[in-house]
């Protein structure tokens, strides 16, 4: 069981401490002593407080040992424990060393991707006097502040009370009363019951039609709305239920001498309690039950249990349009591991980790689960984290890193929308998720569910070689069609003479749609994207002969450049197919479309949900709200409207712009194309209204376009991977991208391209290495940078050629502040 060895009482016990130094030198354990007095607390994977160097550092212990290589006399002693249950298990602290060879990162960057903020040190400095002499010495500020809050319970048995407070002072009235208030709440109302009858009572109470609301909300109801002798009841609920003074102090309209009177007559105790903050406390989840699942979810969902009974490790890859029915089989797989006594992780896009979807899992397992978005604050997301460890909730329900959640014995993962791109974190450690969902798989001999309407070519391809199992869910689940999609020709538009960004159809449609008071979502791609050329009179869009990828205009020499592979050509003044000179920047902001909305349609109401507008915390539930209760006509926006949402009065989708997802500087953009217009198709006509689709483009032939009106994923599919085989782009190659960033042009370019000359040598021959060139994205805050692109087959070794080449670099990334990012994978490409 135990993953500590034997400690003999007799011997010393050291422990390999990983120090929180963000640092390529010190990426490796130290040994340090553990003296008696801490041989209990330390464990493997314990936060401690160590001395190193001339400071105070905070590190985790990453495994125990009875003997040191390093010289007995200089062992320094752990100071500190930290936390009294392990924040790490062996299987993270076994993750994280796998990610930082896997990414080429540090451990202990690695290690503190998984674990809440508030557990990451911060160090403060300080300089002091000793013996004459000056010193910095740096202190570990433990910034974990756990709320503490004083509570009252009963300290004499129901029979003893009525002696006890007939042993009080006569006038001691109010004293009566409060005693006699904290015992209905500790026994319930009567207190000559039984206790037996309670319970029964009280599980009659909790077995009934109404008893899924929590116990919070139970006591707001009851003291806004029922007699009092109903609230005795639904008080009965709180049975041993710990009352907080403040409470008792307000509800009985006393004091807290009061109850310290009662404290030192022997009637209550009081103590401190740890505060735990629950984000959902107010919201009351109505009770679902499974659904009778069709013969197609059925069969689906029997695959899954197999695999949980036979505890083996299976990737699935669950394809099912919108609305089949998959988030049901999520449900009822999760029900299936409860059932079975293990726990469940469900990532979901933050994006799509709308209240609707909180709303599904909460309705369908309560307090069981935690819910961990980027919304909550590190205290909240601190509190949800500590129930998943202390085993009080059994399903993680949460964007990108609750895949780290601290279970012990999970029984599956499920990774909803996995193509999506935020699965890639994008700063160190560049994981991705699907990635560390296997290794927790396999750790765990448990299934690993991937579930997408438009899974990313990468898992569909091997979802056809078989290495993941493939379930199909094609039909939606009342039958109802997909709905019609428009595509326009924007140029035929211009042709026309309509310069306005709303097509004759899409301008009607708005309008029918105002008419019969129905709603309308219109997307636009994200924010002003403009770097590549379009012609409006024929659709050309310049691109790399080399990379078939759009060029990015670079203002600062009037060129056009490819960032894959550096390939440039002097600026365009007109349109090289058709001579036109409506060549020009592309790109316009939601900001732009609102106005535009305003004007041409008087009295129009418009939620325009962008980054923008959804800044401020609540901002996101507070604007569907208002679209929801039909405040609004207009649902108006970037990706974050794309997917999840689910309004009965959407009966029109408009894409204003199809073209500005399409040219972006990326070989997923068709992908990602396909992939955005399939699921802004999606909202429409969920329900009975049926619904319309009109996609604005000045490239209607395009086949993503194409085979997303015709909700057809394998043709894209097919006709997408003829491509990528033909640029040699993943799935048949992997890529991995170096980034170099400096302030200074000529050392940058200089630097990197030494750098990848040495890189071209160690990696094998069939190995493409392209670039450096200019980024995408030149320069970010006064950083110029280069990036150098590797394309390959098989390499086995290159984790640790990466490794060797950061090595060799450290004194150019220490001293001269040259930057080096890896990124395997890489999703982003600019
Ligand atoms: P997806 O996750 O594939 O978009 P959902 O699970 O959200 O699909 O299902 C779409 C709708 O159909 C939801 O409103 C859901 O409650 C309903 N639904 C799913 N399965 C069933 C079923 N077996 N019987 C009846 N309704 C179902
Ligand atoms: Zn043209
Ligand atoms: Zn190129």
């Amino acid at each position: 069981m135990s993953d500590q060895p034997m400690l003999d009482q007799h011997k010393r016990v050291i422990a390999e401490v990983i120090v929180e130094v963000p640092a390529r030198l010190v990426d490796r354990t130290f040994d340090y002593e553990v003296p008696p007095a801490l041989e209990q607390g330390v464990q493997i994977g314990s936060r401690v407080i160590v001395p190193f160097g001339p400071r105070k550092t905070q590190g985790y212990v990453l495994g125990l040992k009875l003997q040191t290589e390093q010289s007995e006399q200089k062992l320094k002693e752990v100071e500190q424990v930290l936390d009294e249950v392990p924040p790490l298990s062996p299987e993270l602290i076994q993750l994280g060393q796998w990610m930082s060879e896997e990414y080429t990162c540090l451990t202990i960057q690695a290690l503190q991707a998984m674990l809440p903020a508030v557990l990451k040190s911060t160090t403060t400095k300080r300089t002091v006097t000793n013996d004459g002499k000056q010193q910095v010495v740096y202190e570990v500020e433990d910034k974990v502040t756990i709320k503490e809050v004083q509570v009252v319970e009963l300290a004499v048995t129901q029979e003893e009370l009525e002696n006890k407070l007939s042993e009080l002072h006569a006038k001691a009235v109010k004293q009566r009363e409060v005693a006699r208030y904290i015992a209905s709440i500790n026994f319930g109302g009567n207190t000559s019951q039984s206790l037996d009858e309670e319970s029964a009572a009280r599980d009659e109470v909790s077995s009934g039609a109404s008893a899924e609301i929590s116990i919070e909300d139970r006591s707001e109801l009851s003291k806004a709305s029922m007699p009092d002798n109903k609230r005795d009841r639904t008080e009965l609920e709180k049975h041993r239920e710990i009352l907080q003074v403040q409470r008792v102090v307000e509800e009985c309209q006393t004091t807290r001498s009061t109850i310290k009177a009662l404290e030192q007559a022997g009637i209550v105790r009081i103590s401190k309690q740890e505060l735990q903050r629950d984000p959902y406390q107010h919201r009351v989840f109505e009770r679902t039950q499974p659904l009778t699942l069709t013969e197609m979810q059925q069969s689906v969902l029997g695959k899954i249990t197999t695999s949980v009974d036979e505890q083996e490790f299976r990737p699935f890859l669950l394809h099912g349009v919108t609305g089949s029915g998959k988030t049901e089989i999520y449900l009822q797989s999760i029900s299936y591991v409860l059932k079975n006594d293990k726990e469940a992780i469900v990532l979901v896009p933050e994006i799509s980790l709308t209240p609707q979807m909180v709303d599904r899992f909460k309705g369908r397992f309560g307090d069981q689960v935690a819910v961990l978005h980027s919304r909550l604050s590190k205290g909240e997301r601190y509190d949800e984290w500590r129930k998943i460890r202390d085993g009080k909730v059994k399903v993680a329900i949460g964007a990108r890193s609750a895949l780290f959640a601290p279970f012990r014995n999970l029984g599956l993962i499920i990774i909803d929308e996995e193509h999506e791109a935020s699965y890639k974190q994008e700063e160190t450690p560049k994981y991705h998720a699907r990635d560390i969902a296997m290794f927790r798989g396999q750790y765990h001999q448990a299934p690993v569910i991937l579930g997408s309407a438009t899974p990313c070519l990468e898992s569909f391809a091997r979802a056809k070689k078989g290495v993941y199992t493939l379930l199909s869910l094609q039909e939606r689940i009342f039958g109802q069609e997909l709905p019609p999609v428009s595509i326009v020709d924007m140029r035929e538009e211009l042709h026309a003479g309509n310069r306005t960004m709303f097509s004759k159809t899409l301008h009607e449609l708005i309008n029918q749609c105002l008419e019969k008071k129905e709603q309308m979502v219109l997307f636009l791609n994200r924010r002003g994207f403009s770097t590549f050329v379009m012609c409006r009179d024929c659709g050309y869009v310049l691109q790399c002969p080399h990379c078939d990828i759009s060029l990015t205009y670079h203002k600062s020499n009037n060129s056009h450049r490819c960032h894959y592979c550096g390939y440039t050509q002097p600026k365009l003044h007109e349109c090289p197919e058709c001579a036109s000179d409506h060549i020009r920047f592309f790109g316009t902001g939601t900001q732009k479309v609102e106005e535009e909305l305003y004007k041409h349609f008087p009295g129009i109401r418009v939620v325009r949900m962008d980054v923008d507008t959804t800044q401020q915390k609540g901002a996101h539930e507070k604007l569907l709200k208002r679209f929801g209760d039909h405040q609004a006509d207009v649902l108006l926006g970037t990706q974050m409207i794309a997917k999840g949402l689910d309004f009965e009065k959407v009966t029109l989708v408009g894409v204003i712009a199809a073209d500005s997802l399409l040219h972006l500087p990326d070989f997923r953009s068709a992908e990602k194309t396909f992939q955005l217009l399939t699921q802004v198709s999606g909202r429409a006509g969920r329900h009975k209204l049926p619904g319309h689709v009109v996609v604005q483009t000045y490239t209607p032939e395009h086949y993503s376009i194409q085979t997303a009106a015709q909700h057809d994923y394998e043709a894209f599919f097919n006709h997408e991977m003829q491509h990528r085989k033909q640029r040699g782009y993943p799935p048949y190659y992997y890529l991995t991208l170096i980034t170099f960033t400096h302030e200074d042009l000529p050392f940058l370019i200089k630097e990197s391209d030494q750098a990848v000359r040495w890189l071209k040598q160690q990696v094998s021959p069939n190995t493409l290495v392209l670039g450096p060139a200019a980024s995408a994205i030149p320069k970010i805050k006064d950083r110029y940078r280069f990036q150098c692109m590797l394309k390959y087959k098989d390499e086995p070794q290159l984790a640790h050629v990466l490794s060797g080449f950061l090595q060799k670099h450290k004194q150019l990334i220490e001293k001269s502040k040259l930057h080096i990012q890896i990124d395997r994978n890489p999703q982003m490409l600019m």
